[in-house]
């Protein structure tokens, strides 16, 4: 029988509401810090987290950790650092099964009630149109998954500048990365900046006419969202850089040593990094509630689940619908933060009585970078393309990161890079 975990026992009051958020990334951070802010003494509440991670990971800076220009731990803020710790509890504890019906989750902790509940457990990766055949994926949605990245890479240059055997140092210097969106194209450019840029200047045995780059994209075009003159600008700065770019291809095998495109077209790689599609946590689709055709929870104009008001979710876990497209949202990190001010705000008017306030989704910005010095911005009607595009990402994101001294590492990171390269030591 799991234990019954029982938070706040320096209680001030009896019998408090208690708000239970599920996942510490945007969603469940942002939550968290919009309940926290307008918090009073005298309220009566009782605000837990559970995450699996005790770090808040800023994952649209991940493909720089995978490409080596950023120390790993840069991207990671501690939980109980952001936000005042007397405020709400947190448990380092994986989310095990959700019972709406009897107001209970069961964690690896042990078991937490709740009267107010916030889904926010996330993605994973929906590798179902691949067959693994003995081959190994890499995927990027963890801290770990980008520390894994970073060394692999380098332990492939390992390997490649002691081989004698051309076409097995060209197997292992080539690199496959599944799924032309926005993460697709941001790895393939920052590793593109990695190798050729720091890598080849200290392996000199490696040819380097024996590299490719390989983007498969299974739709006709890469990050499709964006804006036609974006995505010819991006294709331009890709082929330009001699990445190749499949379009209407799939990879469909996954070999020790190749991977096949469409089960007929054999590439030898060593190095396969999925980031095509999502489906929602395996968790969140366990839930007894209505979700659509990828496990996520169905919400309604104030971010309730359908059926269950006063139980929320935000973010990638969420399938809210836009009333004026008539699609769902895609998932993103603003998308997770702006859904959490307004999950908060219900929740805080559903105990003291006033109205709650539905989200209404607006996407005004689109930005893509492209290695340091180049990169895709929009405003509205406005557009931006090369270095005042990647300038506006810099200072946006650093502006994004909610901790100075995180923000501090990465803009050193950043600037040290350049001036010196990025590192390549293969720390196991
Ligand atoms: C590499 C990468 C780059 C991206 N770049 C951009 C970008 O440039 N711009 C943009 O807008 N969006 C970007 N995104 C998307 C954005 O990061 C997500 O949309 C956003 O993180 C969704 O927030 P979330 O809170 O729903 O999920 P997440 O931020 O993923 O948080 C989920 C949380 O739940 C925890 N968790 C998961 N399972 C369990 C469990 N069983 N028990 C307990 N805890 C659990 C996780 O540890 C995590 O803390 C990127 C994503 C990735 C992976």
């Amino acid at each position: 029988m799991p234990r019954r975990i029982v938070v706040g026992t320096q209680r001030k009051h009896k019998d408090p509401k208690r708000i239970l958020i599920l996942g510490g990334g945007f969603g469940g951070i942002y939550v968290l810090r919009y309940l926290t802010k307008s918090l009073h003494h005298s309220q009566n509440l009782e605000i837990t987290l559970v995450s699996d991670e005790n770090f808040f990971l800023f994952s649209p800076l991940l493909h720089e950790v995978a490409a080596a220009g950023l120390e790993p731990r840069h991207i990671a803020l501690p939980v109980r650092g952001l936000l005042r710790p007397d405020k709400f509890t947190f448990i380092q504890a994986s989310v095990q099964k959700i019972n709406l019906g009897d107001r209970t989750v069961l964690t690896t902790a042990g078991t937490l009630d709740f009267d107010y509940l916030v889904l926010a457990l996330g993605s994973v990766r929906d590798m179902s149109g691949l067959r693994l055949e003995g081959g190994n994926v890499f995927t990027l949605k963890t801290l770990t998954d980008g520390i894994q990245i970073r060394n692999h890479i380098i332990s492939v240059f390992e390997q490649a500048s002691v081989e004698r055997n051309s076409e097995r140092q060209k197997q292992l210097l080539t690199f496959v990365v599944s799924g032309g969106g926005y993460i697709g194209v941001q790895l393939v450019t920052s590793l593109r900046d990695f190798i050729f840029k720091d890598l080849v200047k200290c392996y000199k045995t490696i040819n380097r006419n024996n590299i490719r780059i390989i983007l498969v994209e299974i739709a006709p075009k890469i990050v499709s969202p964006l804006h036609t003159k974006f995505r010819a600008y991006i294709m331009r700065n890709l082929q330009c850089s001699g990445i190749e770019v499949r379009l209407k291809s799939r990879v469909t095998h996954a070999y020790p040593d190749h991977v096949t495109i469409h089960g007929s077209e054999v590439v030898t790689t060593s190095t396969l990094i999925w980031v095509a599609g999502i489906l929602s946590n395996p968790q969140i689709a366990q839930v007894n509630a209505r979700m659509d055709n990828i496990g996520r929870v169905k919400v309604n104009e104030y971010l309730e689940l359908l059926d269950f008001p006063n139980f929320y979710a935000v973010g990638d876990c969420a399938h809210f619908k836009d009333p004026k497209s008539g699609l769902p949202i895609p998932p993103k990190a603003h998308t997770g933060v702006r859904q959490a001010k307004i999950a908060a705000h219900n929740i805080l008017a559903d105990i003291q009585g006033r109205e709650k306030r539905p989200y209404i989704y607006s996407n005004p910005f689109d930005i893509v970078p492209l290695g340091p010095s180049k990169g895709v911005f929009g405003f509205h009607s406005l557009r931006l393309y090369g270095l005042p595009a990647r300038f506006f990402w810099m200072v946006g994101y650093a502006a994004l990161i909610p901790r100075t001294y995180n923000r501090a590492r990465i803009l050193g990171d950043w600037l040290l890079s350049l001036i010196f390269g990025r590192d390549m030591t293969f720390v196991k």
